[in-house]
């Protein structure tokens, strides 16, 4: 049974105890946090797709309606409009938990720092505390910020990183750092079973185009002819992984063994210059565009490039999806949310 509530003027349903009774197989009841952000949304949706029921929570800090939009008429769909850094209302049991609450984009953690660090910390303890109560797995979305600036590449999960604790960047990559603190000693000393993944940049489809990360702000200036916005002079390094090579990745990682609890890297560990990053899609769109170098916001990590051995041997996982694919399957998305139709050559 479920019952109606309304929440952010949506009407939604809530999972009561009697749902036990309507499960019939070997389907989950999963909360995803943060399920209406890019991420999130593609998220959801794969887990309805594989019969699961899904409860997303989300408080529209970046996360979009449209991207959940379609499955407000799935009976197995949930849509729960709420911050995390509250404590959580009441709804039921839960047999696993994605936590994908937080701002991804720096302009965007960077708007109010404190509540970014408040997501992290709050919003994974107020998850961790309903993940003990009812015995469910928890999943991290932790970050290849971790490392900050690294004086190594690759960087392995064994690297204890180079991050600025007082920066424009901190409440997002000391946020992110503690909650892993908070999911180690969550298992240690309470036997919560918990999975820690460390996502470096990951693009696709469902991004906001007004997000300000580097892919969603190359495709939208290339696709307008605009300038495209270099900041420093594009030598520092990106790894990008698609979408779709993510998603797999995480749930593998909910899906693998007790033994998996330390922190495993997930991203495409092909690197580019971000200058190579803006030819590429300048290129790629036959675009107009021209390259306008800014100023290098504070602490941008130099370089960025995942050793994705740990990944490889407990989770089987490596990302498939190389930036042209990636590029090609995300340029039509950017084009028809920004009302932009890419060139002759990408038609
Ligand atoms: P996103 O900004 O699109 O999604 C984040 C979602 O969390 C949004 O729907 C937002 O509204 C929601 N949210 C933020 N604060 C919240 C709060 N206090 N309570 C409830 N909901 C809240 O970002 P994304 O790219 O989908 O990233 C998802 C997760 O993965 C984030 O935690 C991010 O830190 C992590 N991550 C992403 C990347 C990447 O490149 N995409 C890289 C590293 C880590
Ligand atoms: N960047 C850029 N132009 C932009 C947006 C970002 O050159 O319009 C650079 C940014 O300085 C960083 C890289 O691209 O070096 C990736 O930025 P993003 O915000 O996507 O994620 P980050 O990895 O920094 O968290």
């Amino acid at each position: 049974m479920t019952r109606p509530i309304v929440s952010g003027g949506t009407v939604v349903t809530i999972f009561t105890t009697d749902f036990y009774q309507q499960k019939c197989g070997d389907e989950k009841r999963i909360l995803v946090a943060g399920g209406a952000g890019f991420l999130g949304g593609h998220l959801c949706e794969t887990l309805l797709e594989d019969g699961h029921w899904v409860v997303c929570v989300d408080n529209f800090l970046t996360g979009r309606l449209c991207n959940v939009e379609k499955l407000f008429s799935h009976p197995r769909f949930t849509l729960v409009s709420h911050d995390i850094v509250d404590e959580l209302p009441e709804i039921g049991a839960v047999d696993q938990i994605y936590n994908l609450a937080c701002a991804a984009s720096p302009p965007k953690y960077q708007e109010n720092p404190l509540h970014t660090f408040k997501t992290n910390v709050y919003g994974a303890m107020n998850l961790l505390d309903l993940a003990e109560r009812w015995g469910a797995t928890i999943l991290q979305s932790s970050t290849s910020e971790v490392y900050g600036d690294p004086d190594i590449s690759p960087q392995p999960e064994g690297y204890h990183g180079n991050v600025n604790t007082v920066g424009p960047r901190s409440c997002y990559d000391e946020g992110k750092r503690a909650v892993e603190t908070l999911f180690y000693e969550y298992h240690q000393q309470r036997g919560v079973s918990t999975r820690i993944a460390r996502i470096f940049n990951t693009y696709g489809p469902r991004m906001s185009p007004s997000d300000g990360r580097v892919v969603s702000n190359f495709v939208v200036q290339a696709l307008a002819g605009a300038d495209v916005t270099v900041y420093g002079d594009g030598s520092q390094t990106r790894s990008f992984c698609y979408l779709s090579d993510m998603i797999c990745g995480l749930m593998a990682l909910m899906n693998a063994t007790d033994a998996v609890c330390e922190p495993v890297n997930l991203g495409n560990p092909t690197e580019f210059t971000v200058l190579q990053l803006a030819e590429t899609v300048i290129e790629t769109l036959t675009s107009t565009s021209k390259l306008r170098f800014v100023e290098l916001p504070q602490d941008d990590p130099k370089q960025r490039k995942p050793n994705i051995t740990r990944a490889n041997e407990v989770l089987g996982w490596a990302p498939r999806v190389t930036l042209a694919e990636g590029l090609a399957q995300t340029i039509p998305y950017f084009a028809m949310e920004a009302g932009l139709v890419p060139q002759a050559s990408m038609a």
